[in-house]
């Protein structure tokens, strides 16, 4: 579970978007134009342009 006040704090790396939290899939995604999406390992947002996720 990730504290909502958290994910409003961080931005996409990449394009410096808003981001959201899909608790199912236990993802942080971009909801700006690259839709980005890095993974939650264990409870902590991996915000990483490495690891992300290219839609
Ligand atoms: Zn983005």
């Amino acid at each position: 579970m990730i504290d909502r006040e958290l994910v409003e704090l961080l931005i996409c790396l990449n394009c410096k978007g808003a981001v959201e939290h899909l608790e199912d899939e236990q993802v942080i995604r971009c909801v700006g134009e690259c839709g980005y999406r890095y993974p939650v390992v264990n409870g902590i947002p991996h915000m990483l342009a490495s690891e992300a996720l290219h839609p």
